[in-house]
């Protein structure tokens, strides 16, 4: 596999291409060979503040006065050239997050999908009509903009959650500073310089580096009013800290351990169809990743070898290669991580089906995993392990299905697959997550929200309910 060296783009603040105060870089490692492919700029505070203000100027002077209607057009020009450079964004998202070329391709089609919706539902702002609601004064509703919004992306899908913080963003008509994950900030920073010429300066500023520096000034900086982060618990409940002593305003996009609960009565040819994908998309790298599957004690066996067949079957390797669907973890560091889950769940007593190791060679390889004979409360089945591995667990009563998929601190996505309607309602109506699949896994599409309940987050994604949380409500009352 061969990869050619990326062009090094600075910080890109007030329309320009800025270097960092520091003069300092970091290298960027493709996961797949484990090889330095290029270079990003680690801003510091001071640089973040210089983002900041050139956001805020641009809120001030001209960007809080466009209409929908100017946002909404500019939003599908951005939406145009990222078509247009469709295929550089794929191979950029591929090489710096260890995707197959084929995934990434649909996910960077999909980001102009993402800003398309956004450029739609940004004209139809909502709220309650107007009306005298107490005689003689005319009460209504205005919609307005926060001001500077902050968007920090993980590394999971950088491109797609770009569009999921911009489009709501620009479109409600707030200015942006965009944080990416500092293990794949080329995706953001090459959308930066094809939509130069299209949006004007300060409108979207980009800068680079670690959470501890960046992060932080970011969510410090007393002229950011909202932050939207997806990314782990952990850093997120650090981030509603900072932002609690200021009242700011946090959207919080976390982690998930999506319970995938199985009756006698379901289809398993749709089940394994569906899990072939979702529970190995992006290496479960993944936050609505199908990675416990509960199911029902006449059909366990089955569906364990079932499981096995899609480990053993699944093409891993070249991300270059359009057949791949498996490709790598994002850092050796992450592998160590998940290898470290697998083994401590060894050491609890469980075992594994097939799988349970890295692959030997260059890049951050592991093999798709089965794991069984877990306990509830097992740290594999509680804890999000964010690679290749799935658990099978059993159960005989509904309410015993019931318990073990809601006993998890997250609530981000789950499902229950049987063709009986009224037990699919019921379930879906007890689980405690945030998306519930009947007879499908973590399905999105952009007219819905996707969010969290309990510790995954805050808010919603996509949807008219993304955009609300980019907006505030104001109360005028007018005496006739
Ligand atoms: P992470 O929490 O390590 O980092 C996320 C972002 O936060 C990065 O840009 C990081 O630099 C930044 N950050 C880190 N420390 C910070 C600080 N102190 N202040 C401000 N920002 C800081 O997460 P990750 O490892 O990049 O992403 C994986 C996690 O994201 C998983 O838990 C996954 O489930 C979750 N995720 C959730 C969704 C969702 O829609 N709910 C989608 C994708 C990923």
């Amino acid at each position: 596999m061969e990869i050619k060296k990326v062009e090094y783009r600075p910080l890109f603040i007030n329309g320009k291409w800025v270097e960092p105060k520091s003069g300092m870089k970091k290298d960027v490692i493709c996961p797949a060979t484990g090889q330095v492919i290029g270079q990003y700029a680690l801003a510091g505070e001071e640089d973040v503040a210089d983002a900041i203000e050139a956001a805020q100027k641009a809120y001030d002077d001209f960007w809080r006065g466009t209409t929908p209607a100017e946002r909404s057009s500019l939003l599908l020009k951005l939406a145009e050239v990222s078509d247009d450079h469709v295929e550089e964004l794929a191979y950029l998202e591929s090489i710096d997050a260890g995707k197959p070329i084929s995934v990434a391709r649909g996910e960077a089609a999909f980001f102009s999908e993402i800003l398309r919706y956004f450029a739609g539902i940004c004209r139809m702002p909502e709220g309650q009509s107007a009306q005298e609601y107490n005689p003689g004064v005319m009460s209504l509703i205005r919609r307005e903009p926060l001001g500077v919004t902050a968007g920090i992306t993980p590394w999971n899908y950088p491109y797609d959650i770009l569009g999921w913080k911009l489009g709501p963003a620009l479109g409600a008509g707030n200015t942006s500073v965009i944080k990416p994950a500092s293990d794949t900030p080329l995706t953001t920073l090459y959308f930066a310089e094809i939509t130069k010429d299209i949006l004007p300066p300060g409108v979207l500023n980009v800068v680079t580096g670690s959470g501890g520096v960046v992060g932080e000034a970011i969510c410090s900086n007393p002229h950011v009013k909202l932050i939207s982060m997806t990314g782990s618990n952990e850093t997120g409940k650090h981030i509603a800290q900072v932002a609690g002593k200021q009242l700011k305003r946090v959207h919080l996009e976390l982690g998930g351990k999506a319970p995938v609960v199985v009756f006698k009565d379901a289809d398993l040819d749709a089940l394994q169809e569906t899990l072939r994908d979702i529970s190995f998309r992006n290496a479960g790298q993944n936050c609505g990743h199908a990675c416990r599957v509960i199911a029902e004690a006449g059909i366990y066996e089955e569906v364990v070898e079932r499981m096995v067949k899609i480990a053993q079957s699944l093409k891993v390797g070249d991300i270059t290669d359009p057949s791949t669907e498996m490709g790598p973890l994002i850092s050796e560091s992450h592998r160590q991580a998940v290898d470290g889950f697998v083994k401590r769940a060894v050491s609890a007593g469980a075992a594994i089906r097939t799988g349970g190791e890295s692959i030997e060679g260059s890049g951050f390889y592991y093999r798709p995993t089965i794991i069984t004979d877990c306990n509830q409360k097992d740290e594999i089945i509680q804890e999000e392990v964010f690679g290749p591995v799935v658990t099978v667990q059993r159960f005989t009563t509904e309410e015993e299905a019931l318990y073990m998929a809601n006993d998890v601190s997250y609530g981000l996505s789950g499902s229950v697959w049987t063709s009986d309607v009224k037990r699919a309602m019921n379930f879906a109506c007890g689980l405690e997550y945030g998306t519930v699949g009947v007879n499908s896994h973590s399905y999105q599409a952009l007219e819905m929200p996707w969010g969290g309940f309990k510790d995954s987050g805050t808010g919603a994604d996509m949807s008219p309910y993304s955009i609300e949380e980019y907006t505030k409500i104001k109360h005028i009352a007018i005496t006739l």
